[in-house]
């Protein structure tokens, strides 16, 4: 653990904090600087500064631990929506280089309306679209769907031969599902 880490302190015990939660794999306390009454931070044990540092498992435990805290924060807040907020990196804001989750309550009227509507919306083109689409992709090891296949997606129809789905191909399949709750027309 870096000997600077404030959450690594917050860890052992050497600075104090509002704990609110705690598991094997997880913390969660009071944001000193709260943006709402209940505003949390959900932290990992383990020091890790983003979420490129982190095993897919260790991502999982913590969305556990933040499924809890949101819960449990809105409920005590009597707050009307939950914005959930993960920074990486400090061109995206991160201040404290220790993976942690902010848990915010929000209320009707507030504004801003979403975390991410601080940026301005980027007009892109349908193949800058698809380019960016296929690099995700390949990143993440998936194939390039067809034209046929984008534009099924891109209609939210219901995929084709759907029985005849095989065992061999079931991951691929649930990561199409997820696609299709979005469109062009959503982005
Ligand atoms: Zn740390």
């Amino acid at each position: 653990m870096p000997e600077d880490c404030i959450f690594c302190k917050i860890l052992d015990g050497s600075i104090p904090a509002k704990r609110v939660y705690e598991d094997d794999a997880t913390i969660a306390f009071l944001d000193i600087n709260p943006r709402n009454p209940g505003h949390t931070l959900v932290v990992l044990k383990r020091h890790a500064e983003a979420i490129a540092d982190m095993r897919v498992d260790e991502t999982g435990r913590l969305f556990e631990a933040v499924k809890k805290v949101a819960d449990a924060a809105k409920e005590a807040a009597r707050a009307d929506g939950i914005s959930i907020c993960q920074n990486n990196g400090k061109a995206a804001g991160q201040v404290v280089a220790h993976v942690h989750v902010h848990v915010i309550p929000r209320f009707n009227n507030e504004g801003p309306p979403s975390m991410e509507s601080i940026l301005q919306v980027k007009k892109l083109a349908d193949q800058d679209l698809g380019r960016i689409a296929d690099a995700i992709r390949a990143s993440i090891g998936v194939e390039s769907y067809s034209p046929r296949e984008e534009m099924r997606m891109a209609r939210k129809e219901k995929p084709e031969k759907k029985e005849e789905k095989k065992p061999a191909k079931e991951e691929k399949e649930d990561l199409d599902d997820d696609f299709e709750e979005f469109s062009v027309d959503d982005l």
